[in-house]
């Protein structure tokens, strides 16, 4: 890992963006790395298919918990249709890190978005596939 990428996931972990809960909310979805340890729930608000505001909460490892602050300030502002279609690559993308050999740590990385994903389709009712995920 690249120090400036590290730096990043400290500085995020350190001081999270985005971190609560709202209430009310039109979305809030709770998911769990048992592998880790970590949890993370989202919140969002949507309003005339966007999603006006966005929070997290949650607790576990760095990478965890970065992973979702950095998706937080993607999120807001975005199309529910763009954030039911944001995927693995996105995030991978969006966070920086080379992931992709390290199974563990990307199922940390991950979990944040997971929680996106199974709010926004739960949201939509609609069925998740959930080779999307894995
Ligand atoms: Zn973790």
């Amino acid at each position: 890992m690249s120090d400036m990428y590290r730096d990043l996931i400290l500085e995020h972990h350190r001081y999270p963006h985005n971190f609560g809960t709202l209430d009310p909310h039109d979305v809030s979805q709770e998911e769990h790395n048992p592998l880790c340890g970590d949890r993370i729930r989202l919140d969002l608000r949507i309003v005339d298919g966007k999603i006006t505001e966005v929070a997290f909460s949650g607790k576990g490892c760095a990478v965890s918990q970065a992973s979702a602050s950095m998706l937080t300030d993607e999120l807001i502002g975005m199309d529910i249709e763009r954030a039911r279609q944001y995927g693995k690559d996105d995030l991978l993308d969006l966070i920086g890190l080379p992931l992709d050999k390290n199974p563990v740590r990307l199922k940390c990385a991950l979990l944040s978005l997971k929680a996106l994903k199974v709010g926004v389709y739960r949201y939509l009712g609609q069925q998740l596939d959930a080779d999307d995920l894995d």
